[in-house]
């Protein structure tokens, strides 16, 4: 079967020769063929050049995914070779046989739109378990062929598909969440920095735990000891856990959703921290105002949101959310207090957040020195050319 074929027009080659792995509608000069839906294209500059191999999806304004640029099929063989060799980068940094971690992380992986993490019990409850995301139609056509290479590769006892994502309406194809094979627990009991949480993959947001932040949690609860913790935003209470447990004096974890918080008070006694762990189920904005209110201070203060700029147009009004929730945990932090500060949106990029934070200080009249810039864990890896991979901001300062 001959491949059908993408040409670009002219100069729209560049950001792909670059490592872009994405070719829009409006780039496209011509493509012939009559490729089907998911089916594999081969992706040419103007002058005939070969550009890559990648997924065609007539329904999405990201009309070619680059998969490979030798590679032409996508099939079970590409799929193990891809997985053994996002195995192998996580190797060099993670003991992969005993550690939780983003096994695929989509492009930045040569798997456009595909997520995997590997959930590993710890010895208590050991086991190995995929949680999946299929956000292409490229990747979710091949679903098949895709568990089979997972399971030659990483071996798990279950695999389970969280595809429920709203980008999934841009592909053109339908949400889907249940087993895909073995059989995943309700409750998954795993290790990180030297602790134990309880993670729900089937009910949890996005893949069930966000391993993104492994080391950064591990970071700011460096600066635990002794002091008064404020966790905003702190889903199934990661940040604040640790810091409970590298000697935390108390910790407020804030959070609106109320499976996440009850996740989070489980995840405290789980540690034997409960005594010094408090919840407050309400909305951030709301519940920092009324902390100032009362007049309460703490040595710690993690922020962690939601991605506020899910888009170009976004970055705005992001600006001014994230204004907003670090000038209210400035005030809160005292004197010589350490502020954890968080932005996991792409289009929010680090210089934006950076200034947005000196903005704030400026604002409540504080000064600032900044101990760590920190950005993603290494299993979410950054690759040139697709600035999209390089998405989480961490920053550690002490307020003066
Ligand atoms: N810190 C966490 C991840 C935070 S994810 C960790 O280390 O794992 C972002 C969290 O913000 C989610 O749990 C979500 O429920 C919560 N959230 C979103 N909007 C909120 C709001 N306005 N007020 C309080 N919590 C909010």
């Amino acid at each position: 079967m001959t491949m059908s074929t993408v040409t670009l027009k002219p100069r729209e080659d560049i950001r792909i020769r670059r490592g872009h792995p994405w070719i829009y509608d409006n780039e496209i000069a011509s493509v012939e063929g009559g490729p089907a839906p998911g089916d594999e294209v081969r992706a040419q500059d103007s002058r005939g050049r070969l550009l890559g191999f990648g997924f065609f999806n007539p329904a999405s304004k990201i009309r070619v995914r680059i998969f490979s640029h030798s590679s032409e099929r996508a099939d079970g063989d590409f799929f193990r070779g891809i997985f053994s060799a996002a195995l192998d980068w996580r190797k060099r940094f993670f003991d992969t046989e005993t550690q939780s971690f983003r096994a695929v992380f989509g492009e930045a992986d040569f798997a456009p739109g595909l997520i995997v993490d590997l959930f590993r019990g710890s010895s208590a409850a050991p086991g190995c378990w995929l949680s999946t995301q299929f956000l292409s139609l490229g990747v979710a056509r091949r679903r098949e062929a895709i568990v089979a290479a997972l399971q030659a590769v990483f071996a798990p006892d279950g695999i389970a598909e969280r595809s429920d994502a709203p980008v999934l309406a841009h592909e053109g194809i339908p949400a889907f969440q249940g087993i895909l094979a073995g059989s995943v627990p309700e409750t998954i009991f795993m290790e990180e920095n030297g602790a134990t949480f309880a993670v729900d993959v089937a009910g949890g947001q996005k893949t069930g735990w966000f391993l993104d932040q492994r080391a950064n949690r591990a970071a700011a609860a460096r600066y635990a000891r002794g002091r008064e913790v404020l966790d905003v935003f702190c889903n199934q209470g990661g940040f604040g856990i640790l810091c409970a447990k590298a000697g935390a004096a108390a910790v407020t974890a804030v959070d609106s959703s109320s499976s996440a918080l009850a996740a989070a008070a489980r995840n405290a006694a789980l540690n034997g921290v409960a005594d010094r762990y408090a919840t407050a189920e309400a909305n951030a904005f709301d519940y920092l105002r009324e902390l100032e209110r009362s007049g309460r201070k703490f040595g710690l203060v993690v922020l962690d949101p939601p991605a506020f700029a899910k888009s170009r147009s976004a970055v705005e009004p992001a600006y001014r959310g994230y204004k907003e929730v670090n000038v209210r945990a400035m005030r809160l932090t005292e004197r010589g207090g350490i502020l954890v500060t968080c932005s996991c949106s792409h289009w929010f990029d680090a210089a934006r957040f950076d200034a947005m934070i000196a903005d704030a200080a400026f604002d409540c009249g504080r000064r600032y020195r900044v101990i760590e810039e920190r950005s993603q864990d290494l299993d979410h890896p950054i690759v040139s050319g697709y600035d999209e991979s390089r998405y989480l901001k961490c920053r550690i300062i002490e307020l003066g």
